[in-house]
């Protein structure tokens, strides 16, 4: 698209919860679809300078992004939706607003001013979300604000769109995420709260173009039309957003509705390419008829807080389409998982995942889980933790280190398999200190590693501070378990795997963040195809 880079904000009404996230990255889609170059930003309220410090417990997963950024999960469905990589521009918080104008004025840069939200704060705002547009590769940055309109920290935010819109004109729209609520006493839905919703920004200076109602049923007729009314925009820009089986269905009734058009059309642009979305489609029908079914445990301590796990869950998802399987997941919790009920909980399961985390809660459950997956010859991939597991456990019942343990978990044991990373030790903060990022793997010859990948150099993102103790490496290689993934620079070892097995594989990486709809994991893809083999005849399915 010739002409400048259009802004797109995303807010949200009534409720938290709405799938913001989904609609940004569906409109994201279409217009990808269309032939145009999009990104999404996503702006959080909160004082945290990134969500890496966060508990998952508090917003779910922490997303990593190819240039080290501990981002929000929504950069994971922008990622998974576009196939195209975001950044750390792609994610800002007020905690990191404030610290960047908090060290312009340390540094004298407002030169003797009073330092105040309007307008240094909103200058801030504005110029991280204008930063994506100014890259000059973008016809369109979307911009998704967290939080609900009405919230105080959110003001800062709205106020900034107000600016932008009445300096951008035309080049600036926004949608307004709503709900409808449905009374079941009357049967029916209820506009009122989206008419207040709309009020309050309002109020704020911000007229919003486009409503996406979210609702349960579908709207009465003559609905559209009364919020079109109530609310100051057009009929067609009052968008129907009904709950969807998966949100990969999510773009597919947004064109339905009509909402990339309604956008471009009231961004000033008339004429567009019709949307071409085969391969999505391709993969909607594969995943929605699956000619097999496999059940795959995954072993983790947040397992009632699926969130926590948002990017594997979705992995799963996108590999399961890839082998034409539907992928049931048995969440399992980890704490919960010991040597005598082990075989019960994982019976029946064709493949074992055990999940990435931080410190000791669950990890003797986590053990547990890939004994059981190795003696059994059940497939096995862990990530993160959950390959640092696997070789504790090696050390522990293989080679008979019966302490081995990560010092992340025991400092004084005598056999510290799993160790602080040289350029830790001196880290203090917890903040953005990990090692962050893509880094560089090679994959040793004659490896499953290798065979999965079909090349040798690759690259992938991490998020940890331990490491495998190199001065362990022979003894493990000797009696097994090798190492068939190395950082070329630091001789770090970022992949294990066992021989005498069909499938079992741990990941110092996180392959989860990389998965998108137009190119599965081959590691997920790979791990499900072993599951596939692995499938055990109905009946003998694992308890619920
Ligand atoms: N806690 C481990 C480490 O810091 C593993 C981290 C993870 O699973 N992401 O090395």
């Amino acid at each position: 698209m010739t002409g400048s880079t259009k802004y797109i904000f995303v807010t949200g009404g009534v409720t938290s919860s709405l799938g913001k996230g989904i609609i940004s990255a569906s409109l994201a889609k279409l217009l990808q679809a269309r032939g145009f170059t999009v990104t999404i930003q996503k702006l959080d309220p909160y004082i945290n300078v990134d969500p890496g410090t966060l508990n998952p417990y508090e917003h779910g997963e922490c997303f990593v992004t190819e240039d080290g950024a501990e981002t929000d999960l929504d950069l994971g469905h922008y990622e998974r939706f576009l196939d195209v990589p975001t950044s750390q521009a792609n994610n800002v918080t007020t905690g990191r607003i404030y610290q960047n104008v908090i060290s312009k004025e340390r540094r004298g840069e407002y030169l003797g001013k009073t330092v105040q939200v309007i307008p240094h704060i909103t200058d801030e705002i504005k110029r991280n979300i204008q930063a994506l547009g100014r890259k000059g590769i973008y016809d369109f940055v979307i911009t998704e604000v967290g939080g609900t309109v009405g919230d105080i920290e959110s003001l800062p935010y709205v106020e900034a769109i107000r600016q932008l819109k009445w300096e951008k004109g035309r080049d600036c729209l926004t949608i307004h995420l709503t709900l409808l609520p449905y009374l079941r006493t009357s049967g029916e839905l209820k506009t009122k709260p989206t008419q207040h919703s709309v009020k309050e920004l309002l109020s704020l200076g911000v007229q919003p173009d486009v409503l996406v109602c979210r609702t349960e049923h579908g709207m009465q007729k003559g609905m559209k039309e009364k919020i079109a009314l109530f609310c100051n925009v057009e009929p067609q820009a009052v968008i129907e957003s009904r709950d969807a089986d998966t949100i990969y269905d999510v773009p597919l009734l947004m064109q339905e509705e009509g909402l990339d058009e309604v956008v471009l059309r009231k961004l000033g642009i008339e004429s567009f390419p019709e949307v071409d979305l085969t391969a999505w489609k391709d993969f909607l029908r594969r995943y929605k008829e699956p000619k097999a079914e496999v059940s795959i445990g995954l072993v983790g301590k947040y397992v009632e807080l699926q969130d926590a796990y948002k990017s594997i869950k979705e992995a799963l998802e996108h590999a399961g389409a890839a082998n034409e399987t539907k992928v049931h997941i048995k969440w399992v919790h980890s704490e919960k998982l010991n040597a005598k009920n082990v075989a019960k909980q994982l019976a029946g399961l064709s493949g074992i995942l055990v999940a990435p985390g931080f410190g000791h809660r669950g990890i003797e459950g986590k053990i547990e889980a890939i004994k059981y997956a190795r003696e059994n010859k059940v497939p096995f991939f862990g990530i993160c933790l959950g390959m640092q597991c696997a070789v504790i456990e090696y050390g522990r019942h293989v080679l008979g280190y019966t302490d081995a343990n990560s010092t992340e978990m025991n400092a004084d044991t005598a056999h510290p398999v799993i160790a602080l990373m040289e350029e830790q030790k001196a880290v203090a903060d917890k903040g953005g200190t990990m090692r962050l990022g893509a880094y560089p793997c090679k994959l040793g010859e004659g490896s499953l590693a290798l065979k999965v990948y079909g090349r040798k150099d690759i690259t992938e993102r991490h998020r940890h501070r331990y490491e495998f103790n190199n001065s362990y490496l022979e003894s493990y290689q000797k009696a097994g378990m090798v190492a068939s993934g190395i950082n070329p620079k630091g001789k770090l070892v970022e992949i294990v795997e066992i021989k005498d097995h069909p499938w079992f594989i741990g990941v110092q990486f996180h392959p989860e963040y990389r998965s998108t709809v137009a190119r599965p994991h081959a590691l997920f893809v790979g791990f499900v195809q072993a599951a596939v083999k692995a499938a055990v005849p109905k009946g003998e399915k694992a308890e619920a």
